[in-house]
């Protein structure tokens, strides 16, 4: 069985996964969104180089794909923060678990997120690393959540706009399951009452 968008079956090599009700975005629909965002970002840093700092665990999946689609030069590193635990509302409280291995100031940085819900964790982020002189600071996130933001943030490059549901999938978890999901989507009630 697969799962469904738009009425159309999604072909894909996996099924869909027993404890999701639907697929909000297929594998296909998100690998030609991560190839037009890198061709994006590879036009506008053109022969700079450019530091992609992945927000950990989330985004681990994001900047993998989205850093080979790049024709830039690319380093990495990476930011974990504490925003969630397993719960599946902001807590608002945000702190850095593991901080960045490289010095930024001076550099392009890309901050790339899985998810820009409330806005409050990238908030807290960008005054942070803004503190550390980088030459120009971004943001890409893969998905932005309609409606939902608390918080105005600059987010230079989204890849879609999503409805104000709780998703799972390519790097977005709920109690840390899920993230291998080569797609995106919603999770059936019953799974939230365990
Ligand atoms: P914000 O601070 O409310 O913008 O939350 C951002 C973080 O919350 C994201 O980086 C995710 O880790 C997590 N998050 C927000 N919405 C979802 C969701 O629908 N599924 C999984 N994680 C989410």
């Amino acid at each position: 069985m697969y799962g469904a968008v738009d009425g159309r079956d999604v072909t894909g090599p996996m099924e869909l996964h027993p404890d999701l009700s639907h697929i909000v975005l297929s594998e296909d629909q998100i690998q030609t969104r991560v190839a037009e965002l890198g061709a994006e970002i590879s036009a506008d840093y053109g022969d700079e180089s450019v530091l992609m700092i992945a927000v950990l665990r989330g985004a681990a999946i994001f900047v993998a794909d989205l850093s080979r689609a790049v024709s830039s030069s690319v380093e990495l590193d990476f930011m974990a923060v504490s925003s969630y635990g397993s719960s599946t509302k902001s807590s608002g409280v945000v702190r850095i678990l593991k901080d960045l291995d490289e010095t930024i100031e001076g550099r392009n940085v890309l901050v790339c997120e899985d998810i820009l819900d409330t806005g409050l964790t990238l908030k807290y982020l960008l005054k942070n690393l803004a503190s550390r002189k980088p030459k120009t600071l971004e943001v890409v996130a893969l998905l932005s959540k309609e409606g939902k933001q608390r918080v105005p943030i600059h987010c230079r490059y989204v890849g879609f706009d999503v409805a104000d549901e709780f998703v799972v999938g390519y790097g977005l978890d709920y109690a840390e399951k899920y993230r291998n999901l080569p797609y995106v989507g919603v999770l059936k009630p019953a799974i939230y009452a365990d």
